[in-house]
């Protein structure tokens, strides 16, 4: 087992954000969020990270409780994620910015972790003395998920990954998730919005709404389901 989310409940002073949550997810299996917005999804993953701390219930990751371990800990233990909006830093060049992700790897291994990035993500080494943000869209997005990978995490976290990118890029995206993880053995928690593809994409996904899992099930079970085509597929 990679993680398990354990009756997890979380607040934003007032509100409610989490309300018992039951995730798990397996070594080597790429599992989906998916809800509509507001439904708990990037607050699901930040409470990984312990903002906001869990208030009740019992994150374990790769073994160890990390319900109450502090946030660069976490980040250092294994967890990398690349957040809605990209947050890369667009005045800095591509090079730099998959540096500023070598932080907590070992600085003897950085060669070979760029040369990796180059192999995955042979633009970003065309575009490697070239500042961030005059990349397209889908460009700086594989530069934020090569950052995240240059500190050699166990489990990957990607918060809406093909959010306003143009269609040849999201399907780009979601084809870089599936090798990330076929190719790489890379463990993926994916949140989208797109819900068709990342539940073809997905060994399994759970539905979130107002805080708390709804439906759970393989990819396929999800597709297939009246309930979610009705709210998260047709016509969207
Ligand atoms: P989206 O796709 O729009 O990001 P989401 O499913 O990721 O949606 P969250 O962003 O996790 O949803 O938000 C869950 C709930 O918590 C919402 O009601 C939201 O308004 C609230 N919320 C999120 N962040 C904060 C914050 N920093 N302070 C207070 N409330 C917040």
């Amino acid at each position: 087992m990679m993680l398990s989310m354990e009756g997890v409940h979380a607040h934003y002073g007032h509100i409610h954000a989490l309300r018992g949550i039951d995730v798990e997810v397996q070594v080597g299996e790429i599992v989906t969020l998916i809800g509509a917005n507001g439904a708990g999804k990037s607050t699901l993953m930040m409470s990984l990270f312990g903002s906001p701390k869990a208030t009740a219930g019992r994150i374990v990751f790769d073994g160890e409780d990390i319900t109450r371990v502090p946030t660069h800990e976490i980040a250092r233990r294994g967890i990398a994620l690349v957040p809605e909006g990209r947050h890369i830093f667009p005045r800095m060049t591509v090079i730099e910015n998959l540096q500023l992700g070598t932080v907590h790897a070992d600085a003897a291994n950085y060669e070979a972790d760029i040369a990796r990035m180059f192999a995955m993500f042979p633009i970003l080494e065309e575009r490697q003395a070239q500042r961030a943000g005059t990349l397209s869209g889908g460009e700086q997005q594989m530069l934020a998920i090569g950052r995240a990978l240059m500190s050699r995490p166990k489990l990957l976290l990607l918060d809406e990954p093909s959010l306003g990118l143009a269609p040849i890029y999201i399907r780009r995206i979601f084809q870089i998730v599936k090798e990330l993880n076929r190719n790489h053995g890379m463990t993926i928690l994916l949140v989208e919005q797109n819900a068709n593809q990342a539940l073809r994409v997905a060994d399994r996904g759970y539905v979130l709404q107002h805080g708390e899992i709804t439906l759970a099930g393989t990819g396929a079970e999800l597709l297939a389901s009246p309930e979610v085509r009705a709210a998260y597929l047709e016509g969207g």
